[in-house]
């Protein structure tokens, strides 16, 4: 078993939320994998690859350096955290995402990252099932369609903001991609803690996690 808690989930349904706030009271670095996509994806449309050209985005994924320090991703030294989380490269990322070599290239990156740090926070949608499947604590996040999609365009700077119905429709598109696609989608792990935030104080749902890492980690020591 690893000392990881393993966050999964579709987009909106507060997985970064949850992530902070668990390793802050667990005192564990975080790593959001869902930000190591979008800064491939905005490589490749960068360099004008098709995101649909499976060897060309995985020879991107392996050129390029990503990195994150507490909410900053960096892309080459570079700070790309707002530019990751543009319409061009939301609409992109499930895309470059689904082709197993860019996988292989990210899910190899993020067992490093374990490796170096031994225990942590890690978010994304194959944590538990592909990255992790050792995670002393499995969580799969999901919110109601409506919730996740009013959460999604809160969060969304004033200048691209969309309505309700288009944040709805694009996530559902985007999920419907990530769950369907061959490689790791997006499932729950069979032991997964399924939480449902809809009608959920941040509060709580991090009360559970947090005790329930710490429960399973103690029994081990
Ligand atoms: O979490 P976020 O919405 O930023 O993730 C963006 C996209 O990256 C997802 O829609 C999914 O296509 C991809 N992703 C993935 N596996 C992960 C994390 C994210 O395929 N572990």
């Amino acid at each position: 078993m690893k000392p990881v808690v393993a966050i999964d989930g579709p987009s909106g349904a507060g997985k970064s939320t949850v992530a902070q706030a668990v390793a802050g009271e667990l005192g564990l670095p975080v790593l959001d994998t869902g930000a190591m996509y979008r800064a491939v994806t905005l490589a490749a449309l960068a360099a004008g690859v098709d995101p649909t050209d499976g060897p060309a985005c995985a020879a991107v994924a392996r050129r390029v350096d990503v990195d994150q320090r507490g909410s900053t991703t960096l892309l080459d030294g570079r700070d790309v955290s707002a530019e990751i989380r543009t319409p061009a490269v939301t609409d992109a990322v499930s895309l470059v995402s689904a082709h197993p070599a860019v996988r292989t290239v990210l899910v190899e990156h993020q067992q490093t990252w374990l490796v170096a740090r031994e225990s942590g926070v890690v978010e994304g949608r194959d944590i538990g099932t592909v990255v992790f499947p050792d995670a002393a604590v499995k969580v799969f996040l999901t919110a109601s369609e409506t919730e996740r999609a009013r959460r999604r365009r809160d969060e969304s700077s004033p200048d691209q903001r969309m309505t309700i119905d288009e944040v709805r429709a694009d996530l559902d598109r985007r999920d419907r991609f990530d769950t369907s696609r061959a490689v790791s989608p997006l499932q729950p792990a069979p032991d997964a803690l399924r939480i449902d935030t809809t009608d959920r104080t941040v509060d709580e749902v991090v009360r559970d996690v947090v005790d329930c890492f710490r429960a399973r980690t103690a029994a081990t020591r």
